[in-house]
């Protein structure tokens, strides 16, 4: 008898192991939503605000400033979940450019591992600035006192609630890609945090697949007077088809498949007109990056000592937390994307044997997760997909009598649990300029 409890406990053992090993099914997904919980956010935000200032130069005092609060984040992502690898990544900067004086630009950081080895790496990095900055009351900003009251709960105190949030919420569940929170500093003195970290992540050999930025999630009373509390907007930088613009895309589909009452509005363009973001510097090294933000912002309170929890609608800041954890999950749980170029780089689409049809290939992915492929194609003025088909575990598909002149293609992974990777599109090689020599 023990010997046959034995035998079932075992049993169990391995179909629980089984289970972790594989990546988690929608269901999964929608406990993780399910588990962010409005509570912790509004704790969280409270405690960012009692910090009164997060400037770069604010003093280091108990309780107070910009060190005082980076202890905090990193104790609150420590005491989450011992899965969770904490660290400070950290520069000695000398003055220059928007810096007066030597200064340490400390971001705080927590990496949930994936099941994949080194050699499969995948990793998504989820991203939001703990500095503030605001003008004094008198509406100059301080040249001389960084200790005055610079709060920042939307700006972004937002943003790292999430990443606290979704960082406790994704440890407790097993996923094939890293996924890296990060709470950058030096936001608000020109994205230095974010700029110095994509250049060592560059510099030791990374590939990041996805960026995402959260930076004001949390405000629904425009400046203008609209009030919004539907739509979230997600910037990308073109071209039209750049692996940001994909990524865009991905977050307004898994976004509305899971929140079908929500906007996910995409701006296709880099940033706000003139502004930029946390995203920027990872764009710049040649990474998918987007920034996800509300959608409508209100100067008055921005950068002002009126961004306060009083100011802020965190029904709406929870709800895009939990649309950003939906698309995080998501690409965390997918098989890898196909790669869609022969190895000098050019596009795997041709003709057919008919010349006039939509021949697509693609370098099969490596994973166990995997069911099979889907095609997508649209016009080449459509801002979204427009025809999918799922064509199985195959490497190459032919649309008969598409032709490939009109349209945009694309194709992605489809894993066994219907978790689905980006979409990598086909994009038109670039021509170079000819000269020619003349007698
Ligand atoms: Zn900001």
């Amino acid at each position: 008898m023990k010997n046959k409890l034995a035998l079932i406990l075992s049993f169990c053992m391995v179909i629980l192991l089984m289970q972790t090993v594989h990546a988690i099914p929608p269901t999964d997904i929608e406990n993780i939503i399910r588990d962010i919980s409005k509570d912790n956010v509004e704790n969280i935000l409270k405690k960012l605000e009692s910090f009164q200032t997060r400037h770069v130069f604010s003093s280091d005092k108990e309780g107070f400033g910009i060190k005082a609060a980076a202890d905090w984040i990193h104790e609150k992502f420590t005491s989450s979940s011992p899965k969770l690898k904490v660290f400070f990544d950290d520069y000695e900067l000398p003055p220059q450019r928007r810096i007066n004086r030597d200064v340490t630009m400390r971001n705080v950081v927590a990496v949930l591992s994936g099941r994949l080895s080194s050699d499969q790496e995948r990793i998504f990095l989820v991203n939001a600035h703990y500095d503030s900055y605001a003008r004094k009351t008198d509406d100059l900003f301080p040249k001389d006192n960084y200790d005055n009251p610079a709060a920042g709960v939307n700006d972004d105190s937002s943003g790292v609630a999430a990443l606290i949030e979704m960082a406790r919420t994704f440890s407790r569940f097993e996923f094939d890609a890293t996924l890296y929170f990060v709470a950058f500093t030096g936001e608000e003195v020109g994205l230095i945090g974010s700029t110095l970290m994509a250049a060592r992540l560059k510099e030791e050999g990374k590939t990041i697949d996805g960026v995402i930025t959260l930076d004001m999630i949390g405000n629904i009373e425009g400046g203008n007077g609209f009030i919004d509390n539907k739509r979230m907007r997600v910037f990308s930088a073109g071209p039209a088809d750049s692996s940001s613009r994909q990524l865009a895309r991905y977050a307004k589909r898994i976004g509305e498949k899971y929140f079908p009452s929500a906007e996910i509005d995409c701006i296709f363009r880099a940033d706000r007109f003139g502004r930029g973001g946390d995203h920027t510097p990872f764009v710049l090294e040649g990474w998918p990056g987007i920034r996800m933000m509300e959608a409508n912002e209100n100067y008055s309170r921005q950068h002002t000592v009126n961004d306060t929890l009083d100011n802020m609608d965190l029904d709406y800041c929870t709800r895009n937390i939990r649309i950003v954890s939906s698309i995080l999950a998501s690409l965390a749980s997918a098989p890898p994307s196909p790669g869609i170029t022969s190895e000098r780089g050019r596009a795997l689409l041709g003709r057919g044997k008919d010349s006039y049809s939509a021949q697509l290939r693609w370098n099969p992915v490596s994973s166990d997760n995997l069911a099979g492929y889907k095609v997508y194609w649209r016009k080449t003025t459509a801002p979204f997909w427009e025809n999918e088909v799922f064509v199985g575990n195959v490497s190459e598909y032919t649309l008969e009598k598409v032709t490939i002149d009109e349209s945009v293609f694309g194709v992605s992974s489809v894993g066994k649990d219907g978790n689905e990777s980006q979409i990598s599109a086909y994009t038109m090689p670039p021509r170079s300029k000819s000269t020619y020599t003349i007698k």
